[in-house]
């Protein structure tokens, strides 16, 4: 046996051999040799374990030959075995005769028959405090170990624990690296472009050399279906396999979906859950596949075929889920610029081709961009606009803009004012501004609408309601006037011949005074101006003032007019003679539009307690269809009726307005049996 100073150099001869490798395999290998070498025994085994307890690596050495051995297999030994008590107890054990240990497992050779008792030596693999494994040395005889075998080799393994702890650190090391590495030159791969087309390219490209397959392909989800398009498709099946579609749920990217993590797929013979699409890049045998993740959502998947080396392994998974997860976020990168982009293009076109001139300031005033018709109403060039401030065209309304236009916000300020051209000339315009981002930077956009016509229509407006002020309404009065002192100058005999001329005149007269009357009311009513000559009135008295009007004409045509008037109806709260108005036009409507010997009838009622008043005026004539009862409210709107009685149009227009003005609705029905019902609410008059 060996003495002080061989043990010694035995072990510093060792543990050289066993720091002098890095990779996993060889240390084990030279740790059994060692083992099998300076112990004796013909046997030795290694099970190389991680932090949780899992076997991760084993080694078997026969006298001088290393067998091949699945980590699986030594599960048994691990559970149940002598390894198995020694890991429990992490006390290095001597089992003289193995045939009366317990904790033998016994084996096929364990048999009597067979090699029948050995001798076994099993110690565990400690490594800073931490275990690492356990070594098993069999000798084929038994009593074959004793106590100084087992001294020796407890000093081997503690040499080989930290080698063993080292080399497992390395391998775990090198395929972090390894991973990082390929992860950090795809990133920089995948972010050379910013066009996503072009982005998919490079992800396939990128994951089909890091991974070495055969095919890669791209799908996208369609956030509206969840099916999966395939976008972009790498490898000799690229063009059967892409633009294929694989239905939401469905296929092996459709589990990936769901459970947002990656999947293996190694023999894709056993595999029943893939899609058509996913089988058609040729003759599938393995897949992978991991999810496209941006910001937590899985947005697509990658799939790669078929590998060209070594089966899929974890790793490869890790790869392919880590290229994901760039892809994700390269992909959204590349569809945020586009859409910036063409929203940019989009904005600069609109710019350019507004119908309205635009110019874009800074936040100081200074002009930075004008549109072409910017150009045209200001009469300079878009560079000289650009050495501008803004009010050289504009002065900004400080009320609106707030001084040193700190007060424009996001929401566009409106007012009107004018742009002064390039010959001094001002051009009435509406002002939209607001704050825009242009070219990136905050900038305050300026549309200048040019509203010139607008103006001009406008004084126009009241150029005629003050022509038709002063030049009917007055001289219309001289000759009321002078047609009833007409009638006072008639000689006796001469009298009633001349009262039914003048009362015709007299008609007339009124007629056009109605006319032009409710022509100006129009117009007012139109530009929003408050109904002024309101009074405390009887409606019913409003009433017998327009059948005066009317009454002949329905006379004439052998019309009946029936009263429907409530007793006792409140006082409204209106301007008499507007209203007046607004009842001639309904009664002379129903009239005008209902056949001779017709039956006409009005009324109003009031709900106790309420504050509106309801009139109506009907009629039995031919009705008004439903899709013209709104229509027939605006102003010229007329039904097409052939042969049917002349009008203008605006009659009604006036009444809804004059209503409306009252704070009042106005609407109409169709009457029973027929005919149309024309009804509307007056304000009551507030006692008190
Ligand atoms: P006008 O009578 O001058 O044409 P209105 O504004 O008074 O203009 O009426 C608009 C249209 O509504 C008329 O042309 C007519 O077609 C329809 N209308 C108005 N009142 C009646 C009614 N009582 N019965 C049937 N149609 C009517």
């Amino acid at each position: 046996m060996v003495n002080d100073r061989m043990f010694v150099e035995l072990l510093l001869k060792v543990s050289r051999e066993f720091a002098a490798a890095l990779d996993l395999k060889t240390v084990l290998t030279r740790v059994l040799f060692a083992a099998v070498h300076h112990v004796g025994g013909e046997r030795a085994t290694i099970i190389v374990m991680d932090e949780s307890g899992n076997p991760v690596e084993s080694a078997i050495v026969y006298g001088n030959q290393v067998r091949e051995n699945t980590t699986g297999q030594l599960r048994e030994t691990i559970d149940r075995g002598l390894a198995g008590w020694v890991i429990r107890n992490r006390k290095p054990v001597l089992v003289p005769d193995t045939s009366k240990d317990e904790r033998w497992l016994r084996r096929e050779d364990d048999h009597v028959d067979k090699s029948g008792a050995k001798s076994a030596i099993c110690v565990p693999l400690m490594a800073r405090e931490k275990l690492a494994g356990v070594m098993t040395l069999v000798h084929p005889m038994p009593r074959a170990f004793n106590d100084e075998h087992l001294d020796l080799m407890r000093a081997i393994c503690d040499q080989a624990g930290v080698a063993i702890l080292n080399a497992r650190l390395f391998t775990e090391s090198q395929r972090q690296a390894r991973v990082m590495t390929a992860l950090a030159e795809s990133a920089i791969a995948m972010n050379t472009s910013l066009r996503v087309e072009q982005t998919y390219d490079r992800i396939i490209t990128q994951t089909k050399q890091v991974l070495q397959v055969e095919t890669v392909v791209l799908g996208m989800i369609d956030p509206s279906t969840g099916n999966i398009f395939f976008r972009a498709a790498a490898g000799p099946a690229a063009n059967t396999i892409s633009r294929r579609m694989i239905k939401s749920g469905e296929g092996i990217a459709g589990i990936v979906v769901r459970e947002g993590r990656g999947l293996i797929v190694s023999s894709v013979a056993a595999e029943t859950r893939m899609a058509d699409a996913e089988r058609a890049s040729g003759k599938v045998t393995a897949l992978l596949c991991a999810p496209i993740h941006a910001q937590g959502k899985v947005i697509g998947v990658l799939e790669a075929f078929n590998p060209l080396g070594k089966n899929f392994d974890t790793d490869s998974l890790l790869v392919l889920t880590g290229l994901g997860s760039l892809a994700g976020t390269v992909i959204q990168n590349s569809q945020l610029y586009e859409r910036l982009n063409s929203a940019h293009q989009r904005y600069r076109e609109l710019f350019e081709d507004s119908i309205d001139p635009i110019v874009i300031t800074n936040l100081d005033g200074r002009i930075i961009e004008a549109n072409r018709n910017a150009e045209l109403l200001s009469g300079y060039s878009g560079e000289e606009l650009r050495q501008f401030d803004i009010d050289r065209i504009h002065i900004p309304d400080p009320d609106k803009t707030g001084k040193n236009l700190i007060g424009i916000g996001r929401t566009a300020i409106v007012y009107e004012s004018s742009l002064k051209d390039k010959n001094g000339i001002r051009h009435p315009v509406e002002v939209h501004v607001h704050k825009v981002l242009f070219d990136e930077v905050r900038s305050l956009q300026w549309l200048l609408r040019d509203i010139s016509e607008r103006k001009e229509v406008d004084s126009l407006r009241e150029d005629l309601t003050a022509m038709i002020y002063h030049d009917l309404r007055s001289p219309l009065a001289n000759i009321l006037s002078s047609v009833e002192m007409l009638g006072s100058m008639a000689s006796p005999h001469e009298q009633e011949s001349a009262e039914s001329v003048l009362r015709i005149a007299h008609h007339s007269i009124d007629r056009i005074q109605r006319l032009v009357s409710s022509l100006l009311d129009l117009s007012r009513l139109e530009q929003n101006q408050p109904v002024t000559e309101r009074k405390v009135v009887e409606v019913t008295g409003l009433f017998y003032d327009a059948l005066d009007a009317i009454a002949q004409s329905a006379e004439s045509r052998d019309q009946s007019l029936n009263n429907k008037l409530a007793i006792a109806l409140p006082q409204v709260y209106v301007d008499g003679d507007m209203i007046r108005r607004v009842l001639i036009n309904l009664l002379e409507n129903a009239i005008k539009y209902t056949p001779q010997k017709g039956a006409i009838e009005f009324g109003g009622t009031h709900e106790p307690g309420s504050e509106w008043l309801t009139c109506w005026v009907q009629d039995n004539g031919p009705g008004i269809p439903e899709e013209s009862r709104e229509t027939i409210f605006e102003k010229f709107s007329r039904i097409n009726q052939k042969g049917g009685p002349s009008g203008l149009g605006v009659g009604l227009a006036f009444c809804k307005l004059a209503i409306q003005g009252h704070g009042g609705k106005i609407w109409v029905e169709a009457a029973k049996p027929r005919g149309s019902r024309f009804v509307f609410t007056l304000p009551v008059a507030q006692i008190g």
